[in-house]
């Protein structure tokens, strides 16, 4: 299944392992918590215009608030919980602290492997 000749699931892979989302052949970090400016390999612009991250944010929190939620299910599920709910809070707030900085290279790349899949990475001009 493709989008426009852009592969889904292929494209939504290459954002998983964290490489860029046209070819796959250069990570799109260049250092922990630092995206490239475009991929090195094909030029694929990786930071576009102001306010491009808010996407890859939603995906994040959105996460996030799933990690919180599954979490406190399993919490109620599990045997654990057997001794009250004193821990609960203090889990779910150490999970809310910890998985969205786990998860911000995921959030970033899953982000650019959607906007590519919607309308494709604009590439860099041969001159920037
Ligand atoms: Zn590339």
């Amino acid at each position: 299944m493709s989008k426009d000749g852009r592969p889904i699931f292929g494209t939504l892979a290459r954002g998983a392992r964290l490489c860029c989302p046209v070819c796959g052949r250069a990570t799109v970090f260049q250092s922990p918590f630092r995206v490239r400016h475009h991929c090195p390999s094909c030029g694929a612009l990786f930071q576009r215009e102001e306010g491009f991250f808010v996407g890859a944010i939603m995906i994040n929190v959105v996460t996030t608030e799933a990690a919180v939620m599954a979490t406190a299910g399993l919490w109620l599920l599990s045997s654990a919980s057997g001794g009250g709910d004193s821990l609960l809070l203090p889990l779910l707030f150490a999970v809310a602290l910890l998985f969205p900085v786990a998860f911000y290279h995921h959030a970033w790349s899953l982000w650019l492997a959607a906007d590519h899949l919607v309308e494709g990475l604009p590439r860099r001009r041969p001159d920037a």
